[in-house]
């Protein structure tokens, strides 16, 4: 058999870390058999369907290297086909027309609740033989009304539902458009689905689509229903815990190998196994291993994921990226260093790449401003005497080198007897902003020697301001 899996999003919104997963499942269960993925783009409710959410979904997948092999269709574009086999089902005495007003079922199902029984079309129109040209008439599904329905699913196992509790549900409305589970199993009965990997919100819908497919002559994909994400309080992951959106990853910075590494272990393990290349994912995945049970949505193990790639990542590639970003903060590269050479700096220290980016501006920017705890506690009147021996020292250097710049702090902390922190922390303020930076030497090389004289000399000055300032009080 050849393995054809399907990633159908309604592109009414953005690309979920659900919907992700759902696609990485999908996309790698059809690289590993050496089958195909469809991609559909499921755009029939037409108020809630934007070009811009497909765009979104286009993109994200792209942007996490999921390639589909066939599509995108769109539904939009197959309503012929919809009618058409809604004709074949009318007439083949497995769907009727229907004219029950909305306040007849609305009292229907009132009268149900009341009763306690589970709200259901009652029939009514099912033997009336309802003309087409009935006006305010939508087209129902004849659904079976003895027997029971099974099917086993992947990772649910066997699951069997009474017809009885089936509704003859609506395939057409009035205006002809179709609905959800009849342009899904027309889909992936033409698509060739042979499996239907999705979230487990949909449970209830397949065997009313396996009823379908069979009064269409289908054979019945094999399913599997994935169990949900969980936020960390035990609800169903939605904007309320955060960022959920693949777009949102890409903004903070997550490198998409660390997101589908994380996405692929969010409801299915390997042994104990945390980190996957992507062809270990593609080697190792299989629908049989899926959890039964939710997953929980934990943002620092994603940032986790993150730092280790990035530490792993060539420099020269994360190097575009944070080029962009810096600039994004209104920072000219032009007088600084080379922004590989930055990545290797920060490489280590950064969770994600716009946390990297944020690091750099400093030796960037033609101004920087001091975080003023740092500020505070660094730039202090003590610090001034050796920062004007930094000055002299430095302005007699001829080379600019961790080396040279080393040797000559350490000239400088013999003089005064001082350990480094006391000498480091005040020079990382002033040239950097902050008391975090990476060794004393590499920041002061990376910043250059003619920005850090500046921003010694403006340090000094700023420790003279604070004094006179407290003189005056
Ligand atoms: N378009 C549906 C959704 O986004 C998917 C339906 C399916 O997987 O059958 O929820």
């Amino acid at each position: 058999m050849s393995i054809v899996t399907r990633f159908p999003p309604s592109p009414t919104g953005s690309l979920h870390v659900g919907g992700a997963r759902t696609a990485l499942f999908n996309w790698l269960y059809a690289k590993k058999t050496g089958g195909k993925m469809v991609l559909r783009i499921e755009d029939t409710d037409r108020e809630r369907s934007t070009q811009e959410a497909v765009d979104i979904i286009l993109n994200g997948m792209q942007w996490l290297g999921m390639d589909w092999d066939e599509g995108p269709h769109y539904q939009t574009q197959r309503f012929d086909r919809y009618a058409q086999l809604t004709q074949q089902l009318l007439e083949q005495g497995d769907a009727y027309y229907c004219n029950c007003s909305k306040e007849r079922l609305e009292a229907l199902r009132e009268g149900q609740m009341a009763a306690g029984e589970k709200p259901r079309y009652d029939h009514k129109c099912r033997d009336l033989n309802l003309p087409s040209d009935t006006p305010g008439a939508v087209v129902r599904f004849k659904n079976p009304l003895d027997g029971a329905v099974s099917f086993s699913d992947l990772v649910r196992g066997d699951v069997t539902v009474s017809n009885a509790e089936l509704d003859d549900l609506v395939i057409a409305r009035a205006d002809g458009t179709p609905t959800y589970n009849l342009t899904v199993v027309i889909d992936d009965m033409d698509m060739g689905i042979s499996h239907v990997l999705r979230g487990d919100d949909h449970i209830n819908n397949t065997p009313r689509q396996i009823n379908l497919l069979q009064a269409l002559g289908a054979t019945p994909p094999i399913y599997a229903h994935v169990p949900m994400i969980l936020g960390s309080d035990g609800k169903r992951l939605s904007k309320r815990h955060g960022a959920v959106s693949v777009l949102d990853y890409d903004k903070m910075g997550i490198l998409p190998h660390a997101l589908l590494n994380y996405l692929v272990r969010l409801g299915w393990s390997h042994g104990d196994q945390e980190v996957f290349s992507l062809q270990e994912m593609i080697d190792l995945f299989d629908i049989s291993d899926v959890n039964r049970a939710p997953s929980t949505f934990n943002q620092e193990k994603l940032l986790w994921l993150n730092q280790h790639y990035i530490k792993e990542a060539d420099p020269s590639e994360l190097a575009e990226d944070i080029a962009g970003r810096i600039e994004a903060k209104g920072v000219s590269l032009v007088n600084g260093p080379d922004v590989i050479d930055t990545v290797k700096m920060l490489q280590e220290r950064a969770q994600t790449l716009e946390d990297m980016a944020q690091q750099a501006v400093y030796l960037y920017a033609d101004e920087i401003e001091y975080d003023p705890a740092a500020a505070k506690k660094h730039l202090r009147a003590v610090a001034k005497e050796p920062m004007q021996h930094v000055l002299s020292e430095f302005e007699a250097l001829d080379e600019w080198q961790t080396e040279v710049i080393d040797a000559a702090l350490k000239r400088i902390l013999a003089q005064f007897d001082l350990k480094l922190p006391k000498l480091a922390l005040p020079l990382r303020v002033a040239v950097a902003g902050m008391a975090a930076t990476p060794s004393i030497d590499l920041t002061l090389q990376m910043v250059g020697k003619t920005k850090t004289l500046a921003r010694v000399r403006e340090a000094i000055a700023y420790i003279d301001e604070r004094a006179a300032a407290a003189q005056d009080r």
